[in-house]
């Protein structure tokens, strides 16, 4: 047994040098976290405050870390250093992995895959942390789909063990196992599913999601909801201040999107309490104020 998983070790890429694309949220989570495990990793957007935001955000991440004595001066400066901020297409020419994290449009992420395949060399991984675009259709902007597969992460990305890693129509079983081996390298735990609208943990929180806006229809408080669910059933958080985290925007994208890509298994809730405070503006922590205030 031991004899296998070491032949399969053995047999994908080694990965040495990381790049990211987007220095975003998660673009600049997903930097830190490979920069952290060792690996010296570009990250690229294409504004330079942005950025500036990613180097911002691994620097506290470090400093919180070496405030509660997880994190030395040594790993702080290591990690800073192998995160290489660039602008260019060109820095990232040496990479093992290329993992996309633009704006959530079909668009822009497939200029930038395009873009990405002709800045690298012939068998560079690349990989999109798209939350709801299926990756099949985003393969098709790539000469070589065999080496393409979806790496999705979760928020906050330096705490959240999971990534799914998404596995296209063409994808390779070596893309795969690269990405794997990867995963378990950033200290993540990988699980492999097939191209569809949800992945796994969507499917199974969006509809969590729509009973909990069932429940607000039929009058029931949120906050009560929440206490509930948080310090009598157990679970880190209720769905309120879930929803809050991840934002009403966010949320509502990615309903839309599961709704018509499974119509038969998800559909839109009419006067949607998450769709109207989308719609009023209360998009959750990212703008201080969404079923809580946050200033
Ligand atoms: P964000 O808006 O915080 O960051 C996007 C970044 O991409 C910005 O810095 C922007 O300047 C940059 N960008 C735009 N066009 C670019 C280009 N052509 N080249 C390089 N950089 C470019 O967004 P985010 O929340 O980090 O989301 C990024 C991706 O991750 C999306 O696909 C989203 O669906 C996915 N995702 C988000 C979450 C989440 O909770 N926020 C969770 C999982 C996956």
């Amino acid at each position: 047994k031991s004899k296998g998983k070491k032949q399969a070790k053995s047999a994908s890429k080694d990965i040495k040098q990381a790049a990211v694309l987007g220095a975003g949220i998660m673009g600049g989570g997903i930097a830190y976290q490979s920069a952290v495990k060792g690996t010296p990793t570009v990250m690229k957007d294409i504004r330079q405050d942005a950025l500036q935001l990613g180097l911002n955000e691994a620097a506290k991440i470090l400093g919180k870390g070496m405030e509660r004595g997880k994190v030395d001066s040594k790993t702080m400066a290591a990690t800073l250093n192998n995160i290489v901020p660039s602008l260019e297409y060109s820095a990232i020419k040496g990479a093992d992995i290329v993992i996309e994290a633009v704006v959530e449009n079909p668009k822009v992420k497939a200029a930038v895959l395009k873009e990405t395949e002709q800045a690298v060399s012939a068998d560079a991984i690349i990989c999109s942390n798209t939350s709801t675009i299926s990756i099949n259709s985003l393969a098709t902007s790539l000469d070589k789909p065999e080496r393409f597969c979806g790496m999705h992460f979760f928020n906050p990305v330096h705490k959240m063990p999971l990534v799914e890693i998404i596995r296209g129509e063409k994808t390779t079983d070596d893309t795969i196992a690269a990405v794997v081996a990867f995963s378990l390298k950033m200290g993540k735990t990988p699980i492999v599913v097939n191209d569809c609208p949800g992945f796994l943990v969507n499917r199974v929180l969006f509809p969590y999601f729509a009973g909990f806006s069932q429940l607000l229809l039929d009058g029931a408080d949120f906050v009560a909801v929440d206490k509930v669910m948080e310090k009598i059933f157990g679970w880190p958080m209720g769905p309120a201040y879930l929803l809050d985290v991840v934002g009403m925007d966010t949320a509502d994208h990615a309903a839309g999107v599961m709704a018509e890509g499974i119509p038969e298994r998800m559909q839109r809730i009419g006067n949607d309490p998450i769709q109207s405070l989308y719609q009023a503006g209360r998009l959750g922590q990212k703008n201080g104020k969404g079923f809580y205030d946050f200033s």
